[in-house]
């Protein structure tokens, strides 16, 4: 094992446990404090029509994993939804027309999930991009989501309501060429970090498209029949290059060669062949290892005293790494610390990958595209490589683009680093929020969590609702946390949960007024987030509905 308990007994002692929340709900005595009976109170839990908030038309956008988590936490708590989505179909990046061949999930299915719809028994540990879609649909059609869903309708672009009223209108275009104006009280936006695919262009593009050569996004690689009998050069180093570059070799490739900046570490689907990486990436006892936010100086001192320990096991796990995947062989041992770059981009090992790259079926270089010059790719490292297919496996553009350009200055920063309150709501962005923005290993519940969060936010009624001036005064520290103490924490615009999954959920759960989470002691530092449990504990916050 990697994580032997008694490392993790000293770290429990050694680092501050919260004490027992006061809690004021419908379940407790205001103020006492409490060791609850969760399903009792759940049982015993009424809703209370609430005259303190009155329902909202509520605009989401985007009809992904995160878009249908915020349709479902409003219009569960009496709000009037309408879900705009620009393309033909939900799902988001698991719109099978969006999908590459053989795409599957990186996280397990237990993890992967809504905390009130398990995903079906007879799917896989990790499903396919068909199983995630059927399993999205199935949960939008349960609840009545599917009703109030726009298909092929884009918002283009958004101004405070003219009408005096707070929201929003929304200037929207259909598939079709319509545009409309529309008013909303609230939006939430679900657009994902996986829409807008990130152009390269090299000198010589023309000439090589001209020869016959073929270039595309990695979004765009959707055919296995492109890669049949031509040389296919993949370039980056993410899961989807990787994938992308095992699915031209099966699917009868004449050469394939992968072209990334540098190798990184690669996490099994099971580390030494046996344990599912869930059981070390998700759980608590590792995501303490990272030192975090706002620490007190106890735990700063905990962290220094046990960084020898944390030291020998991230060189135990990297050698695990070395000889399971032989990388030393593949010339593929990343120059990184494995501690150093954890975040939500440490890609899955496509299985084959690795071997491929052994035996030559794949060959791997080292650098990005040059230029092109007739049917060639020259690489910034001089190597020429023949090629018939480029596939550029470079990621999407983050971004709000129909935000206007005052309010974009308070959501991003020059260096591109999101300033959001839990990820979630900035003060100075009224009647908006964002949900799936938390991204993570485990998306789906981070959006779930988020949504139930924001809908709380929106009507006033979490636990701790935040003053403006707290709001900001977070963000500042989890900016300084991401930009000094942490540069790994901001990735993606610092828009990344990953590896504090669960001071993350915590702190949701605090704000939402949730009981104090049974742990599960000792034991409980091993095991991964489950999502039944969250439903449990959302289940246990204050009810409310909102009432005309
Ligand atoms: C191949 C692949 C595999 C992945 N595997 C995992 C995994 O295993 N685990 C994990 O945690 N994450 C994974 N992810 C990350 C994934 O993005 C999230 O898990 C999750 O699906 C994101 O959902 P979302 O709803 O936030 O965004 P999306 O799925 O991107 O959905 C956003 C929706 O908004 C719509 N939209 C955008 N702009 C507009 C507009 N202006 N007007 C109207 N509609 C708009 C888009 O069309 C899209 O349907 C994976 C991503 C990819 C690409």
């Amino acid at each position: 094992m990697i994580f032997s308990e008694n490392r993790f007994t000293l770290f429990r002692i050694m680092l501050r446990q919260p004490p027992p929340r006061r809690l004021s709900s419908a379940c407790s005595p205001a103020g006492r404090t409490l060791r609850p009976n969760v399903a009792a109170c759940a049982r015993n839990t009424l809703i209370a029509s609430n005259p303190m908030v009155s329902p909202k038309h509520v605009c989401v956008i985007g009809a992904g994993v995160s878009g249908l988590a915020a349709a479902k936490a409003f219009s569960s708590r009496g709000h009037r939804v309408t879900i705009l989505e620009r393309s033909g179909d939900l799902g988001g990046v698991w719109e099978p027309a969006r999908s590459y061949p053989d795409v599957q999930t990186q996280s397990p299915k237990d993890l992967y999930r809504y905390t009130d719809r398990a995903m079906p028994d007879v799917y896989p540990e990790w499903p396919t991009g068909p199983q995630v879609h059927a399993y999205l649909a199935d949960y939008a059609k349960s609840f009545g989501l599917d009703r109030m869903l726009r298909l092929n309708t884009e918002v283009a672009g958004m101004a405070r309501r003219a009408d005096g009223k707070p929201g929003w209108t929304l200037a929207l275009t259909t598939k079709d060429g319509k545009a409309t104006n529309e008013d909303f009280d609230f939006v939430a936006v679900c657009i994902g970090q996986f829409n807008e695919p990130r152009e390269l262009h090299c000198p010589g593009e023309d000439g090589f498209l001209a020869q016959g050569g073929q270039i595309l996004h990695s979004s765009k690689y959707s055919d296995p029949a492109l890669a049949k009998g031509r040389r296919v050069v993949v370039l980056g180093g993410s899961k989807s290059a990787t994938d992308i570059a095992v699915n031209a070799v099966k699917s009868g490739a004449r050469e394939v060669t992968i072209v990334m900046r540098e190798p990184v570490w690669r996490i099994p689907y099971f580390i030494g062949g046996l344990v599912n990486f869930k059981r070390i990436l998700y759980i608590r006892a590792q995501e303490e290892m990272f030192p975090g936010w706002g620490a007190s100086a106890m735990a700063r001192l905990a962290h220094r005293i046990a960084a020898p320990l944390i030291w020998a096991n991230w060189r135990g796990l990297e050698s695990l790494l070395k000889a399971q995947l032989k990388l030393g062989p593949c010339k593929m041992v990343p120059n990184e610390r494995i501690e150093d770059g954890v975040n939500c981009s440490v890609p899955i090992a496509t299985p084959g990958f690795y071997p491929m790259v052994a035996d030559g079926r794949i060959k791997a270089v080292f650098g990005t595209f040059d230029y092109y010059e007739g049917d060639s790719i020259v690489m910034s490292g001089g190597e020429r490589v023949g090629a018939d297919v480029a596939v550029l496996a470079i990621g999407y553009k983050l971004g709000v683009p129909f935000l206007p350009a005052a309010y974009q200055q308070k959501l991003v920063d020059a260096d591109g680093q999101y300033r959001l309150y839990r990820l979630i709501a900035n003060p100075d962005l009224p009647e908006l929020g964002f949900v799936g923005f938390n991204s993570s290993f485990c998306t789906v519940l981070c959006a779930d969590l988020a949504a139930n969060w924001l809908v709380r936010y929106a009507d006033g009624q979490l636990a701790n609702q935040p003053t403006a001036q707290a709001m900001r005064d977070n963000i500042e520290m989890m900016l300084h946390f991401k930009r000094v103490e942490r540069p790994a924490a901001g990735v993606y615009g610092g828009l990344c949960v990953a590896p504090y999954h669960y001071r993350h959920f915590d702190e949701l759960m605090a704000d939402i007024g949730a009981r104090n989470q049974k742990r599960g002691g000792l034991a409980g530092h091993f095991q991964p987030p489950d999502a039944d449990a969250y439903a449990k504990f959302l289940a246990t916050a204050p009810d409310y509905r909102a009432t005309a």
